[in-house]
């Protein structure tokens, strides 16, 4: 065979698809002609990996070992590579800016979901983020931002999507939080700085408050005491039907609980600016992982301070009352909920308009309509463990021993891992794997108690069953896919506005 010469690097004529033979295996989804060449993706099979098939310009792109070659086809890892020069050539397979629009987070610890989750996302009003993962999932699944967002963009190219999405640096602390991420070509940052939000003052009373006061960084905030008490003091501000009236007492707790975290969020911005050397790109403030809920006068305060400092955002996270514990539905009363979220929707109006994100949004289906109703979409939901749980669902059926394994081993971790999350479980209460028969395993993850254990010891269970947890699933990819589909349709559908997104998607998956 020929291996040198005319391996079909000149490009075709446009308009003029090309076939070959090989095209027949490739997910069907995945074929597109564009520019005169066509790309698919070929399913893995016992001895080999996924691959990339190019007919076509194949300038550039690293072949696989297997490849011979022939007739004007090429064979090419799924390397990050590989994914440079597709990324170069099919643009929708690098993330844009959502904006305004309503945003769906769907953060795949696994780097296998984002097939399932284009599935559900099809036909829905939803605009996806298919790339999200905090600074700490990727530290606990030993994923690089850029696995994250080539994962993503490799699940795009598989099942066809060519629309918009975005890939989230999701909780960014610190400045070098942000490098991977900005060289990774994310596109949207999530600062949180929610290491500098003072819970003290949430409760304290007026001496300490004094003293907090002066105490803040009026240098790095760009104030003084006398500015800020002239811009507030005695005001009563107005937010649609809300009024809020800045007594001193209440200033002053605004201010100390979230003045440094004001000050961190206008730095890390400046550093995401100049990161980003000026490649497009949209941010979102998140203080949703502390201890105490952000107050409508609060979110008053941030919004106008951080406005004051220059900062843009298309969402912002206060933390609502209640319980967002992860991969549950809402803990506490939704007419407090409704209440509060209501205000909050009216002040992200009245000062943006931005975005209202709901973080650890997994599953939390009894105040999907609440969030809608009162953002009329202006709205961002962040999932991300629950992808996992459903491929713990998988597994239950594809794999038991395996499911029982991950289920008695994260009894036994879940104690020490569960330090860094707002979870609640028992896990006396999770039946041990022993006690069950096979077909009672999925109801594991049907219950409150199992699926936070299973949920907060993913980086554990990772680290000591990732290679069959992985190799299952992508033996039962389809299994996978469609087991998510139906997850997410059910977190999808109260967001979209489009009401016939149920049954037309089923017809297109
Ligand atoms: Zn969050």
């Amino acid at each position: 065979m020929n291996k040198k010469p005319r391996r079909g690097t000149e490009p075709l004529p446009v308009g003029k698809a090309p076939t070959h033979p090989v095209l027949g295996q490739a997910y069907p989804r995945s074929i597109v002609d564009w520019e005169g060449s066509t790309y698919a993706l070929l399913p893995a099979s016992i001895r080999r990996p996924k691959l990339l098939a190019v007919v076509g310009d194949t300038k550039d792109l690293r072949r696989a070992e297997s490849d011979t070659g022939s007739d004007g086809l090429a064979l090419c890892p799924l390397s990050a590579d590989n994914l440079q020069v597709l990324r170069q050539r099919l643009f929708w397979l690098r993330p844009r800016l959502l904006g305004q629009r309503t945003g769906g987070g769907c953060g795949d610890r696994l780097g296998l979901a984002t097939p399932g989750h284009v599935r559900a996302v099809r036909g829905t009003t939803v605009v996806p983020v298919f790339a999200q993962q905090s600074v700490r999932e990727n530290v606990r699944t030993g994923r690089t931002p850029r696995q994250v967002i080539d994962d993503a963009a490799w699940g795009i190219l598989q099942e066809g999507w060519r629309e918009l999405w975005g890939a989230d640096a999701d909780h960014l602390k610190t400045p070098e939080d942000i490098d991977p991420f900005a060289r990774a070509g994310f596109s949207f940052y999530t600062i949180d700085p929610g290491a500098h939000v003072d819970n003290e003052a949430h409760d304290a009373d007026a001496s300490v408050l004094a003293g907090k006061w002066s105490a803040l960084p009026w240098t790095e905030l760009r104030d003084s005491p006398e500015a800020m008490v002239s811009r507030y003091l005695d005001r009563t501000v107005r937010a649609e039907d809300l009024e809020l009236v800045f007594d001193r007492v209440h200033l002053q707790r605004a201010a100390c609980k979230y003045g440094r975290a004001l000050a961190h969020v206008a730095y890390m911005y400046g550093q995401v600016v100049e990161r980003l050397r000026g490649a497009p790109f949209e941010v979102e403030v998140s203080v949703d992982e502390t201890e105490t809920p952000t107050s409508p006068l609060e979110h008053w305060f941030i919004a106008s301070e951080l406005k004051r400092l220059g900062v843009q955002w298309v969402s912002l996270a206060p933390r609502y009352v209640g319980r967002f514990e992860k991969g549950v539905d809402y803990i506490g009363s939704l007419t407090d909920f409704e209440r509060d979220f209501a205000a909050h929707a009216a002040i992200a109006r009245t000062l943006g308009p931005y975005k209202l994100s709901l973080h650890s949004g997994s599953d939390k289906f009894s105040i999907y309509p609440i969030a809608m109703r009162h953002t009329m979409g202006r709205v961002h939901l962040k999932t991300a463990g629950t992808s996992y749980l459903e491929a713990l669902r998988t597994i239950s059926s594809a794999n038991p021993g395996l499911f029982r394994e991950i289920l008695d081993f994260g009894r036994g971790r879940y104690e020490t891992d569960k330090v860094s999350y707002h979870v609640s479980a028992d896990p006396a209460r999770v039946p041990a794997a022993a006690s069950l028969p096979d077909g009672r395993l999925p109801a594991v993850l049907e219950q409150f108690d199992g699926r936070e254990v299973l949920h907060v010891t993913f980086g554990s269970v990772l680290e000591r069953f990732g290679l069959s947890l992985k190799e299952t699933l992508t033996r039962h990819e389809e299994l996978y896919y469609t087991t998510l589909q139906a997850h997410f349709e059910r977190h999808l559908a109260p967001f979209s506005k489009n009401p016939t997104a149920q049954s037309s998607k089923k017809e297109s998956s």
